[in-house]
């Protein structure tokens, strides 16, 4: 039999080295780490044996052990759960780090971890953990169902290699046995194992069992007592979701939350009932309190774990949950779907929807509740998942106003900073306004200062300001209690609905120059136009009905996105004083060069005006330098 010697990955060196020198304080969790390992490797050989009962080998009695020796100063975890292969031993206990070595490490690179040590407690960091209380640790393994009896050895002292070779295993499953330092022997005594257990793992829905001496009365002789060995259950086994709710303690929650979901920071609530009638469930679901990074990647894994009459059947079921709420983690443990439920039947499954609409539900209420009630956390939590929260407009049809009515949003009315909601902006809408007037910009305060805005705040009519990437393609079109969403840079807005006439007089006047300014241009804009919403300002780009959004637009580019040019149209407020002085050169010379000047310098103040550079910085500002020496001439 040979024994083949190995390096440990590089990450995988380094958490070994910081658990075994540098992290003192609640070393305990090693025993949650390892009784969380043993309880997936039981629910996987119980799900493989649905399809194949070679894996039972006659035993479905899952269960894990725990094992006490004091002579030998070892440790026992053993499971008669899936077990390992010897090439998976390698791969699992070796040179693959894994999710919670990865946060774990980048928590330590921002000191979160060292700066607060007691944070330890909270880490999913595996079997490695096992590090800070045993010098060395062998693990037996041999895979459920295999048909010899040939299994794997794996040691390692945790100083950088490990040892793998084949040996003889009866049962089936893992047994980790931690070789307990000299000044950690306390993890052998029969109270603090129990305590930790209680701690940390009494929601493992698995027996966890130790052999306990007891004493009893002796059946001899009368009244004296007699000592055996019994083994007794330490945990209580119910699957926390099927609890009632006024059973479990916040802190029971809290760590369930941290062991499904491999987030330190306890979750900002829990969602926790059970459903009776048409479908019968039990759901109990977390709102996370801080957004998971990768939560706006493409191939970011959401959804519930899938439980199947208490059976784990797969670890996120994206039919339970709309995309909209990913970030939502927790269980669901149905009684009505079959035990061998595939992707396919997941999709077209009716009692999936039932489930799924009534989670959706659920969660809705939850967050419109803590809008109502406790709006300081509200807004927290608004902050990390609103942005996703929001496409619920665009892809649920049927809550869309719900979901919109849990929206938030900077205003032109916000006062001290206090965020409006849709409802706040139709209850205050003016008289005669018909639309939800809103603008989208790269950031609050760039577009709180848009000259678009200019004619909004004189006549006193809120807009909405937007800052989220996603924001214009979401709203724009969108009705609210029949009041549709419009962006203020987009389309025709015409705030006087009493200067119509004046309006269709100005037309008459200034169409044959707004005429010359469109052929001027046009190789840039799209039309010309006279403007509704502007007071002070010029003239002003704005985008036609349909098209994409300026900022929109500047931000994909940002983002690298190719974007085809698109033309906008050129708005001129017809009551600014410029165009009518250009009205004036234009009655008397309508080919000369100096209102072909005006026309290009009227067309590069709007690009400024909305965040660009004029198209040719280096004319613009010879002109600017020329109007300034004439007017300078012309004063003296
Ligand atoms: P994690 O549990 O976060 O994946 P661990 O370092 O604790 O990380 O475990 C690494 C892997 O080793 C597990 O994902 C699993 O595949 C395997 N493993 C650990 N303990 C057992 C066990 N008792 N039975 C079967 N496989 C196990």
């Amino acid at each position: 039999m040979t024994t083949e010697r190995m390096e440990f990955k590089t990450e995988v060196k380094e958490l070994l080295d910081l658990m075994i020198h540098s992290l003192y304080s609640h070393k305990e969790v090693f025993l949650r780490e390892l009784i969380s390992n043993a309880s997936d490797a039981i629910d996987r050989a119980r799900y493989e044996s649905l399809t194949n009962g070679d894996v039972l080998e006659g035993d479905g009695g899952w269960k894990i052990k725990i094992i006490p020796d004091k002579e030998a100063g070892t440790l026992t975890i053993s499971d008669n759960g899936i077990g390992m292969n010897h090439d998976e031993i390698i791969e699992s206990l070796g040179t693959i780090a894994h999710s919670g070595t990865k946060e774990f490490l980048a928590a330590l690179q921002k000191q979160e971890v060292k700066d607060n040590p007691e944070l330890i407690g909270q880490f999913g960091v595996g079997f490695y953990s096992s590090f800070m209380v045993a010098d060395r640790i062998t693990v037996l393994s041999r895979r459920a169902g295999s048909k010899d009896k040939k299994g794997v050895k794996w040691e390692s002292a945790g100083d950088g290699t490990f040892t793998v070779e084949e040996t003889e295993k009866e049962t089936k499953g893992t047994d980790v046995i931690l070789h307990l330092r000299d000044d950690e022997k306390q993890y052998l005594g029969q109270w603090e194992i129990r305590s930790v257990v209680k701690k940390y793992s009494d929601f493992i829905e698995h027996p966890i069992v130790m052999d306990v001496e007891k004493e009893v009365d002796s059946e001899l002789k009368k009244g004296e007592k007699v000592k055996v060995r019994e083994e007794e259950t330490l945990n209580s086994m119910k699957a926390l979701w099927l609890k009632d709710r006024s059973e479990v303690t916040q802190e029971e929650y809290n760590d369930f939350y941290k062991h499904i979901s491999h987030d330190f920071h306890p979750p900002a609530k829990v969602v926790h009932y059970r459903a009776e009638g048409t479908s019968e469930f039990a759901s109990l679901l977390f709102i996370p309190s801080l957004a998971p990074a990768n939560m706006l990647y493409k191939d970011f894994k959401y959804g519930p774990m899938l439980y199947v009459k208490r059976v784990r059947i797969m670890d996120h079921c994206e039919d339970l949950m709309p995309q909209y709420l990913r970030f939502v983690r927790g269980v669901v443990d149905s009684s009505d779907l079959p035990l061998n439920v595939s992707r396919e039947i997941l999709q077209n499954n009716r009692q999936v929807d039932i489930i799924k609409n009534s989670v959706t539900r659920k969660v809705l209420d939850t967050f419109e509740e803590m809008k109502e009630k406790e709006y300081d956390d509200y807004l927290k939590i608004y902050g990390e998942f609103g942005r996703v929260l929001k496409e619920g407009i665009h892809f649920d049809l049927t809550r869309r106003e719900v979901i919109a009515d849990l929206l938030l949003f900077s205003s032109t009315r916000s006062e001290g900073g206090k965020l409006r909601t849709l409802k706040d902006y139709v209850d205050g809408m003016k008289e005669g306004q018909e639309e939800i007037y809103y603008i989208v910009g790269s950031s609050l305060s760039d577009a709180s200062n848009s000259p678009y805005l200019e004619a909004f705040r004189k006549k006193d009519y809120e807009v909405l300001i937007m800052t989220d990437d996603i924001d214009d393609f979401i709203f724009s079109g969108f009705e609210y209690k029949g009041k549709r969403m419009q962006s203020i840079t987009r389309g025709d807005v015409s705030l006087d609905k009493d200067g119509a006439a004046e309006k269709e007089e100005a037309k008459k006047k200034y169409s044959k120059l707004i005429d010359l300014i469109k052929e001027t241009l046009s190789d840039e804009v799209k039309d010309v136009r006279l403007s509704g919403r502007l007071t002070d300002t010029v003239c002003c780009l704005v985008a036609d009905e349909g098209d994409l959004d300026p900022t929109m637009e500047r931000l994909l580019k940002s983002m690298g996105q190719e974007i085809p040019p698109i033309k906008r149209i050129l708005e001129i407020n017809p009551d600014h004083p410029l165009f009518a002085a250009m009205n004036g050169i234009f009655e008397k010379d309508e080919t000369g060069s100096q209102l072909k000047d005006y026309i290009q310098l009227l067309y590069d103040q709007a690009l400024v005006l909305e965040g660009s550079k004029p198209k040719d910085p280096s004319s613009f500002s010879k002109a600017i330098a020329k109007l300034m020496v004439e007017n300078a001439e012309g004063a003296r």
